[in-house]
Order: C-alpha cells, then structure tokens, then sequence
C-alpha cells in the first residue's frame, strides 16, 4: 500500500499545487513516492527530497528515450505520462496529482487504462479510503468512499496547506528504467502564454486582480489591470465572460470551469460574481469587490465592498499606490 504523486516542476521548482497535493497524500497514511518525469536539476531535486517523510524520490530521466518519447513526456503529454503511470501500477494503490490542467489532462486516461473511476478534485480525505470533493459548481460536498483497489485521484491544492518540510533530505532517489513501448500518438508544437516576466503566477500570488466582462474592451482590461497588477504586486486572473470577449487567454480564466485560486487578497472588479465564478475564488481570504452595481451577487461574498465606476476606481487607486 504505497502512494504514488505525479509532481508538476519547472526551473523555478517544484508547483505550489504539487506540494499541496502532497498534504493531501500525507492524510492517506501511507509511503509516499513522488515522480519527477524529465531532467531534474540537482537543487530542485534536493528541495523535493524534503517534503516530510517522503519515502522515494523517482527521477523519469528523459536524455536516454527517443526524441519524440522524450519531448512528449517533458511536455506532459497525457498518453506516454499515463502509460509510465500505469506501468508501475503493481507498486501503488493510490495514483494521485494536483487538479491543474497537467493533472487533469493526465489522470483520467490513467483511471482509464487501470479501468477504475476518477476520483475528482479532492478537498478533504475523512479516512484513507473517503474523500470529499465539490459537486454543482461548489454547492454541495460530495462523501465518495472507493472501494477499487487502485485509486486515481486529482487533489484541489488550495483545499490542501503547504507541508512543513523537513530540515535533511528524507527518503531515497531512484531512477526509473523507461518501458520501451510508451504510446506517441500526438507531438508537442508550441505553448504561448502572456504572463510578464516577474507577475506571480495564478497559483502562487498572494494578491490576484481579477477583471470581468465591465472593462468592456481588450485596450481597457490590459491599460488598466496590467498597471494596477504592477503596483501591488499581483497576478491577473479574469472572467470567463472576459475571457469569451478576448480580454484575457483561457489560462487566466477562475471558477469552475478555469482555476480555482485561494489567495491571501482576490480583488473582483467588473464582475457579477456569477456562481460559477463563486466556485473558483470563494476559498480567498480576503475577498473585494468593485462594481458599479450596488446588486451585484460579488458584493454577498465580498468582505469590502466598492460600489462606482471602474474606470475612475482603478486609476485613483494606482495614484494612491503611488
Ligand atoms: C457550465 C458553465 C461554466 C462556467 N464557468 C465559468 C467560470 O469558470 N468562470 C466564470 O467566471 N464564469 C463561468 N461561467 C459563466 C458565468 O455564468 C457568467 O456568465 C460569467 O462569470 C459572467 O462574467 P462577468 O461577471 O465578467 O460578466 P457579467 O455577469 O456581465 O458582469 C459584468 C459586471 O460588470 C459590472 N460593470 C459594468 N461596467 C462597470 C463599470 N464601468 N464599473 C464597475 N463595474 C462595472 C456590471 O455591473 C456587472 O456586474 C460558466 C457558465 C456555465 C454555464
């Protein structure tokens, strides 16, 4: 009975999501592996090897494979990086990952070759196998006890705290040998994304400015959040009403069918605080809204409210931040 979590890692190190997703594993009361697919590098695998009491680093070395079987599994495409997670079912009896695009683009072909049902977007683990997620955009809380032997389950990381990691390198490093035969039916071509050189990421910001539908144009949402983003300094996240009218790419997009975000200050402006919206942002802290609209739904959940026009708001505000 071993856990096995699928970290996601960049140069900058190991995800936010990744090591909350770890205090999810830790609840289940079991060894805990964690899997490093690519080449590592030395820091980022030091730091990972103090997650407490972890029991084995595993390094997916990639140099060795061949070209489109590497790149595919750098990129995380979900076939290859599903048919490893699979190849190494007899050693777990829980599969799990951060609920982000790359975990859940990845697991359910996982529950799929293993042919058990997902367990999806994890907040709380009541006993190591009952898990409670979110239904109907966060209205209601699902009790899902699994009974399948193997368990693949995708964690919400805001759901989780981070884990006081340990002062010494725990555990061991293990390198994996790559089974031979990994499936690449799709190639990797490009990834575009607009985050600005030094803007926190949605995952990690303290403070997420978030625009919506009521800058009424592409001009008016960057001219006017990007500055006030600057300022705090905070990361930018939008409305799917935003995002449809090209205010923002997809990947900024909070609520249901976006991220899900839980930072110390969430600043709503021009947005109605629809529910699908709510269930994105409602675990943040401190919650303000800034909207013309006295009635808006965002004032219900909002702990401060501002109720006037945007457009002579949000400059005010970056004069007052000076
Ligand atoms: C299955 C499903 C999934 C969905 N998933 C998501 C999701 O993940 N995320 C999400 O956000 N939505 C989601 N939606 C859409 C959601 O229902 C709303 O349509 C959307 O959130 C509305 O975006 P908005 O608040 O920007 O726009 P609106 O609801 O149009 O609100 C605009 C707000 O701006 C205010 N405003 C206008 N002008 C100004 C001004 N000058 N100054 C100040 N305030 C101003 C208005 O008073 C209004 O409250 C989903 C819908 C469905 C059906």
């Amino acid at each position: 009975m071993a856990v096995l979590l699928l970290a996601e890692w960049n140069k900058d190190g190991l995800a936010v999501e990744t090591a909350r997703a770890y205090s999810a594993a830790q609840k289940l009361h079991m060894p805990i592996d964690v899997l490093l697919i690519g080449n590592a590098p030395a820091a980022l695998r030091r730091a990972a090897r103090r997650l407490p009491a972890l029991r084995r680093l595993l390094l997916a070395e990639t140099q060795a494979a061949p070209k489109a079987q590497q790149e595919a599994l750098e990129h995380g495409l979900a076939e290859p990086v599903a048919a490893l997670l699979a190849s190494m079912a007899a050693a777990y009896t829980v599969f799990m990952a951060a609920a982000t695009s790359y975990g859940k683009n990845i697991m359910p072909r996982l529950a799929g070759l293993l042919q058990v049902a997902q367990i999806s977007d994890i907040i709380a683990v009541p006993a190591p196998d009952t898990f409670k997620r979110p239904i109907y955009a966060g209205n209601v809380i699902e009790t899902v006890r699994a009974l399948a032997d193997k368990k693949v389950v995708t964690v919400r990381a805001s759901a989780f705290p981070l884990p006081a990691m340990a002062e010494t390198e725990q555990g061991a490093e293990e390198k994996l040998v790559l089974p031979q035969d990994l499936p690449v039916p799709t190639r990797f071509i490009d990834e575009k994304g607009d985050k600005k050189e030094g803007e926190p990421g949605l995952g990690t910001a303290k403070i997420i400015v978030s625009g919506g539908r009521g800058f009424g144009t592409a001009e008016n949402f960057k001219n006017l959040l990007e500055p006030l983003a600057a300022k705090l300094p905070a990361a930018i996240g939008a409305s799917r009403a935003a995002v449809d009218a090209g205010f923002a790419p997809n990947d900024r997009q909070i609520g249901q069918t976006g991220r899900v975000v839980s930072p110390d200050l969430y600043i709503a402006i021009g947005l109605s605080g629809a529910v699908q919206h709510l269930a994105g942002m409602m675990d943040s802290r401190v919650i303000v809204a800034i909207n013309k609209d006295a009635e808006a739904p965002i004032f219900q959940v909002a702990d401060y409210g501002l109720v006037g026009d945007l457009f002579e708001i949000i400059p005010a505000l970056i004069k007052k931040l000076g």
